[in-house]
């Protein structure tokens, strides 16, 4: 029998028709996850599309599929499991359907709610956009939320990597990223050119590409209140909009000022801004207020470094995002350790922040652990934080045991190579 329960409130709902998919047999069992009023209704067995992904994709895939799975059945002792339902993107689905994001992945997203991914190879040439990109665009996945702390045991250029505690909300559908721009010399860049030139008088010079930048009010405003909400009701401490306004002062510049807007429209009970605590507080922020401040994107970068503990969550642009996280994530062990979701008011996908690593595709000497942790988000973000925390704890307890992958063996004496299943094993053996 299914036992639903919502999130919050522990409503019972009857089940949504299962759509018509082109090439896709839906699972024969398990039950969809559902949304209702923004909430999570999640049964004991819901069903979890995911998407192996190409290069090193299907071996961290596997490996996060083991330790889930484990750590479900640990928790919960078998009341309740994951039913892993595999759809095709990238290559995989390159034969099937003749092309890499068939309807059929965004339709099995939007219907199970939430879905597990590997990464995905952006082919190289003209007129490719993204699948990444496409996918959190096309399901309106517009926060990608990549949380970064350091594990004890893990190598870092920091002499106090346990001060890196950041969660990254990336505006995930706008800003370059929204894929409006024009080679050199085409048609489209002349025609642009001409039109600025006689209704703007602006002459730009050498026959350059052009690229837009769509930043929004609604876009900037629903990132940022996603971060305050989760700040609020996380207990953190500070909420940075980082940007860059001070050369693109509409984009950039009205990001920062929407970000304030809603911090104090929306929020005013549960926050202070850095004006505030400078001007009314003498320079200490009031005890259980979340300090809502800005910096440019430049300094942010430099102060990740030289003021590492001061920055708490940061909410930024498509780009910013991107730098930032990566940045951050080699703080901490590199890109093979680093988690990310994509997160929209329907549909969540979770994934790692790395690509697909082609040169270590297919040897096992991956690190799955950033797909393993990315696994450990989608748990929280159902609700099954036991099994969260377990699969959590596995991965620290597997890294001090000193069991680690190539990428993070090179950098520290004393540890042991293992390749990415028995890096996962490790994991399994070490869940408590
Ligand atoms: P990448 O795949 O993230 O790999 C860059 C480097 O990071 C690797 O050469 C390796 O460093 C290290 N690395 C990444 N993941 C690792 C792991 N799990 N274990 C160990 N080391 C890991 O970035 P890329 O080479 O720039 O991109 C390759 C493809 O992935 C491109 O087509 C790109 O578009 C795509 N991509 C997809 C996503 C996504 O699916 N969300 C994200 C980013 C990129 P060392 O060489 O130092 O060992």
């Amino acid at each position: 029998m299914t036992d639903f329960f919502l999130r919050e409130c522990g409503v019972r709902l009857a089940s949504m028709p299962t759509p018509r998919f082109h090439k896709l047999r839906p699972p024969g069992e398990g039950t969809a996850i559902q949304t209702q009023d923004g909430r999570l209704a999640v049964p004991a067995d819901p069903v979890i599309p995911y998407i192996r992904g190409d290069g090193i994709g299907p071996e961290v895939i596997t490996a996060t599929r083991e330790v889930l799975d484990a750590a479900v059945a640990t928790a919960y002792g078998g009341e309740r499991r994951l039913v892993w339902w595999r759809i095709l993107a990238g290559t995989e689905a390159e034969e099937p359907y003749g092309e890499l994001l068939p309807p059929d992945v965004f339709a099995a997203v939007r219907h199970y709610v939430v879905a597990l991914k590997g990464p995905l190879t952006t082919p190289i040439g003209g007129g490719y956009r993204s699948l990444n990109v496409t996918l959190r665009q096309e399901l309106d996945l517009y926060a990608n939320v990549r949380p970064i702390a350091w594990i004890p045991g893990i190598p870092s250029p920091l002499k106090h990597p346990e001060r890196v505690d950041l969660v990254v909300f990336r505006e995930a559908t706008e800003d370059v990223y929204a894929g409006i721009e024009w080679a050199a010399g085409s048609e489209e860049s002349r025609k642009l050119l001409n039109l600025l030139e006689k209704h703007y008088d602006l002459r730009v010079k050498n026959d350059p590409a052009l690229g837009l930048k769509p930043i929004s009010e609604f876009a900037s405003k629903r990132l940022v209140r996603k971060a305050l909400t989760y700040a609020v009701e996380r207990g953190r401490r500070n909420v940075t909009l980082m940007h860059k306004g001070n050369i693109m002062k509409y984009t950039e510049g009205a990001f920062m000022r929407w970000g304030y807007e809603i911090a104090v429209q929306e929020f005013r009970g549960d926050v202070v801004t850095e004006e505030e605590v400078r001007d009314q507080h003498e320079g200490t922020p009031p005890e259980g207020k979340v300090l809502v401040k800005d910096r440019l994107a430049d300094n942010m970068l430099q102060q990740l470094l030289t003021r590492t503990a001061e920055y708490d969550i940061i909410a930024t642009t498509n780009l910013n995002g991107d730098y930032v996280s990566d940045a951050a994530a080699g703080l901490v062990g590199g890109l093979g350790v680093a988690p990310g979701a994509n997160i929209g008011d329907h549909a969540a996908l979770f994934e790692p922040i790395h690509g697909s690593a082609p040169k270590y595709a297919g040897q096992d000497i991956a690190n799955p652990m950033a797909e393993i942790l990315a696994g450990a988000m989608l748990l929280e973000y159902i609700g099954w934080s036991e099994a969260s925390h377990m699969v959590r704890g596995g991965v620290s307890r597997a890294v001090l045991e000193g069991d680690v992958t190539q990428d993070l063996a090179r950098q520290v004496e004393g540890t042991t190579v293992v390749g990415t299943r028995a890096f996962a094993q490790s994991v399994v053996d070490s869940l408590l």
